[in-house]
């Protein structure tokens, strides 16, 4: 089987890795100049994208931001999955917000903008304390503006105004006191099937994921039925096949969705070692019409992002339970380079694996790590 995976990145990479066993070949588009690429080496392969479109058993995405012409083209091959409406809502928070209602999914309190002078009516509406976020184009925090209380809005609005806010619309959220963020992935395939693997806790620093650990801490039954009820209502809804990924704040014992990703994700990396089936082979299955694989965990596990750094010593593979996961890419601020998976059998374990991992890290790089294995271990 051969499936086209519209970017070529380190999400197309390792769904590429995790084909292979399959016999499922995996080829990349780099979309910035429509060629086909191998997903590993990046090298321009011997096919033009219309080709590599008519033989295909699937196309999909390794990332949301693909430009419409091509999804648009993908679609109408009719093996565009998940379908180009959902790859949509995952590009544009208007759109996001729009089928979160319209599913009666809880979300952030929010207004959509189209004029800086609607600003003032949002902090009536939804207090002072806000987080604005540009419809298109965010992620890992870019695109985002914060108020923290009315007297900044003159200076906000200044900064906004450079915005045309009627082509690419702002959406406002209330700021939330939320006790912690968790995601959930879940895949769906083509006959309908649904599997959700358990939730993820997810540690932020300066917008962009640092480390998560899965299955979660402190949850229950209840939480993680709650949070597949989510995902059946919205994959259902959508008609979606494959992974789908929804990034959740938690506040009690009750779950909001922040935003949703149509595709694999960083948060779901873990899966790798530390679930039955990946993520990446799940996608796969899913979007092969093949039977999907056992989302169970094996272990408690944490992954930990390595960003912007690339010199650490690779002597950490001595750790038990370890796996080095490296993408290949120059170094650059901010950039994720690779990860490190850590599978054990408790979550004390894990704490003090996490303890070990630091010693062979630049920490100022790693800023949520060693408070993370402190509290693991307990
Ligand atoms: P991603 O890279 O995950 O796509 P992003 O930059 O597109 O991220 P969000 O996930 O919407 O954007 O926001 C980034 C982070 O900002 C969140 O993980 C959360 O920590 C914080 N945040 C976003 N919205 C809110 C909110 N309404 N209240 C409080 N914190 C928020
Ligand atoms: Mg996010």
């Amino acid at each position: 089987m051969r499936v086209v995976v519209y970017g070529a990145g380190q999400l197309a990479q390792m769904m590429y890795l995790a084909g292979s066993p399959l016999g499922i070949q995996v080829e990349a588009v780099d979309v910035s100049n429509d060629t086909v690429v191998h997903p590993v080496s990046k090298q321009p392969l011997d096919i033009t994208l219309a080709q590599a479109i008519e033989t295909a058993d699937a196309l999909t995405v390794e990332f949301e931001h693909v430009p419409e012409r091509l999804l648009e083209d993908a679609a109408s091959a009719g093996k565009l999955m998940p379908n180009i409406e959902s790859i949509l809502v995952g590009a544009d928070r208007v759109r996001e917000k729009k089928l979160l209602e319209k599913m009666s999914v809880a979300n952030c309190k929010h207004r959509i903008v189209t004029d800086v002078e609607q600003l003032d009516a949002c902090v009536e509406a939804l207090g002072e304390k806000l987080i604005i976020k540009s419809s298109r184009d965010g992620y890992d925090g870019y695109g985002q503006w914060r108020l923290s209380e009315a007297a900044e809005l003159p200076a906000l609005k200044n900064t906004l105004s450079d915005l045309d806010l009627q082509k690419v619309p702002l959406v406002v959220e209330q700021m939330m006191a939320f006790d912690r963020e968790l995601s959930l992935i879940g895949v769906r395939n083509k006959q309908g099937d649904i599997r959700t693997y358990p939730l993820a806790e997810n540690l932020h620093h300066q917008g962009q994921l640092h480390v998560s650990v899965a299955p979660a801490t402190d949850t229950n039954d209840a939480l993680q039925q709650q949070a597949h009820d989510i995902f059946t209502a919205l994959a259902e809804g959508m008609d979606y096949v494959g992974v789908l990924a929804v990034e959740l704040f938690q506040q009690g014992d009750k779950l909001y969705v922040n935003e949703l990703a149509p595709r694999v994700h960083n948060s779901g990396h873990w899966s790798q070692s530390g679930a039955v089936t990946s993520q990446f082979e799940n996608h796969l299955r899913a979007v092969c019409g093949l039977p999907l694989g056992d989302t169970a965990a094996i272990g408690p596990s944490a992954m930990v992002n390595i960003i912007g750094c690339s010199s650490f010593s690779r002597d950490l593979l001595s750790i038990d339970g370890s796996h080095l996961h490296w993408y290949g890419k120059s170094v650059r601020e901010k950039r994720k380079m690779g990860h490190i998976n850590v599978t054990t059998d408790s979550y004390e374990n894990l704490g003090e694996k996490l303890m070990q991992l630091s010693q062979y890290l630049p920490l100022e790089y790693f800023p949520k790590l060693v408070g993370e294995a402190k509290r693991l271990k307990g």
